[in-house]
């Protein structure tokens, strides 16, 4: 069996001779065979990418110039495009949707060298919490397959978890990085809004839209960092900082300023497990000589509503090219007489039930009877919200939150409720109103022997800062 720890390890061992770019497919795609169960993978690359790892292994051999990922296997969620390749945002509306340009990210990781195994399942359009949302089945959670995964990227998380690919890529609208992350006992990192190019990953929220990174380790999180980001002329929300050495820059031991939100932990929706756990640890961090301070957050019981009403308005707006015309699926059905029956037809049969919910709900607070009263007024929350985070982050270097309110649930359990589902979300979206950077990192274990994380956020930019805190706060559970 090949040991992936690290990619630094994994390039070390392929300056050794000790394994080589096929060596390491062969294992993923032996893996990716061994956990079909798990419905992890839409595509699996397998001719593609062993032919693509005996090309690096020769560019090696001839003391060819290597990029920064060379090897790195990768697996990418299915909102990503990839040139010449099947992206269906796991919906029937785009089930044989080919792709004719590769997104600025995933080109990213093509120069560099990675190698691209497949595209992985998630929630319909990234629109879910649990990955029961896809057209193409649900995704099963490896440490116990009667969970969920998370979602929406629950295909990218299960990927780390169960070994199937190095790291992995999926989009975080409102938490859906940080939440699959924490129910599958992972690292998912959603960085600042626009710190990379959304170009070539498919709209839902496209103010609150990221692509996000799942690994095992800290350092490979910084390092695919470091190549996926950086401004683009393809996408104008993108930001012209300069991208950091993130990778060289995790610093370790700095006395910290640590805010948490009090709110956050006397919300009656979090596990009193999980409350406990966080509590001691806030208190183990004060005792190693972190400042830990709480936080008055009125706004707790706003953030979700907010982030429904903006995210489905911008999603009724994005979600309106698919028409049967333009791109994929058209409804077969031979009695239509008029366009505009085709349209209805052809979305009736493509989307499914919560992408249409949204779709409905969008349209609807964005009529002009009811404009004012919800996306008004969600935006005037999103942009008091901003303001907050400013002043919070001219005091504290972080702010601390669990990640979900509870570990993984039961599979066809929630999903019948949106507002069970919806609550999931309660601590990840404040990030994503905010456009802040947020990281989950896998610190506990419950007793119902389920993982479960820590987030951590920084101000705006401050990837590098919140890479290290992550880096700092993992080593204290070894
Ligand atoms: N669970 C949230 C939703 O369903 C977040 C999804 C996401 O981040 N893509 O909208």
């Amino acid at each position: 069996m090949y040991p992936f720890l690290s990619i630094e390890d994994f390039h070390l061992c392929l300056n050794n001779d000790k394994t080589s770019c096929l060596n390491a497919v062969q294992f993923y795609l032996h893996q990716i065979k061994l956990n079909v169960h798990l419905n992890t993978f839409l595509e699996v690359f397998e001719s593609e990418s062993i032919a693509r790892a005996i090309e690096l292994d020769e560019k090696r051999k001839n003391g060819i110039k290597l990029g920064k990922l060379y090897g790195v296997v990768v697996s990418i969620k299915d909102v990503l495009c990839y040139k010449d390749h099947i992206c269906s945002a796991s919906s029937k509306i785009l089930e044989n949707f080919v792709s004719l340009y590769s997104a600025t990210a995933v080109q990213k990781l093509l120069d560099e060298d990675a190698i691209i195994i497949g595209r992985l399942n998630c929630d319909e359009f990234a629109m879910g919490s649990s990955n029961e949302n896809s057209a193409f089945g649900p995704v099963l959670n490896p440490i116990d397959n009667t969970k969920v995964p998370g979602g929406s990227s629950g295909g990218s998380a299960v990927a780390i978890a169960a070994n199937l690919s190095m790291i992995s890529l999926g989009s975080d609208t409102g938490g859906s990085v940080r939440q699959p992350a924490d129910y599958c006992g992972v690292i998912g990192f959603k960085p600042s809004y626009g710190r990379i190019s959304r170009y070539g990953l498919i709209a839902y929220g496209s103010s609150f839209d990221c692509i996000g990174i799942f690994a095992k380790q800290i350092k490979d999180i910084a390092l695919t960092l470091e190549v996926i980001a950086g401004c683009d002329n393809y996408d104008s929300t993108c930001s012209h900082l300069a991208v950091k050495n993130y990778s060289s820059a995790l610093s370790n031991s700095t006395s910290l300023k640590i805010g948490y939100f009090a709110e956050t932990l006397t919300h009656p929706a979090l596990d009193p497990e999980i409350k406990s756990t966080i509590e001691s640890f806030l208190n183990k961090l004060n005792i190693n000589g972190h400042t830990v301070k709480p936080i008055n957050f009125s706004m707790l019981d706003y953030i979700v509503p907010a982030y429904y009403i903006l995210a489905t308005a911008e999603a009724s707006s994005n979600l309106s090219r698919y028409d049967g015309v333009h791109y994929g699926y058209r409804t077969k059905e031979s009695s239509i007489k008029n366009i505009d029956d085709m349209i209805k037809q052809t979305r009736h049969e493509g989307f499914g039930k919560e992408v249409q919910k949204r779709i409905l709900l969008g349209t609807f607070v964005l009529s002009a009877e009811y404009y004012d009263s919800y996306y008004n007024k969600a935006q005037k929350i999103r942009n008091k919200l901003a303001l907050e985070t400013k002043e919070i982050f001219s005091q504290f270097d972080c702010i601390i939150s669990p990640t979900s309110p509870s570990t993984a649930f039961e599979l066809n359990k929630k999903n019948k409720s949106a507002a069970e589902t919806y609550i999931t979300d309660l601590y990840t979206v404040y990030a994503n109103l905010v456009g802040i950077p947020a990281i989950s990192i896998p610190l506990f274990k419950h007793t119902n022997q389920l993982p479960f994380g820590l987030q951590i956020m920084t101000d705006n930019f401050k990837e590098d800062k919140l890479l290290s805190i992550a880096n700092q706060l993992l080593n204290m559970k070894n």
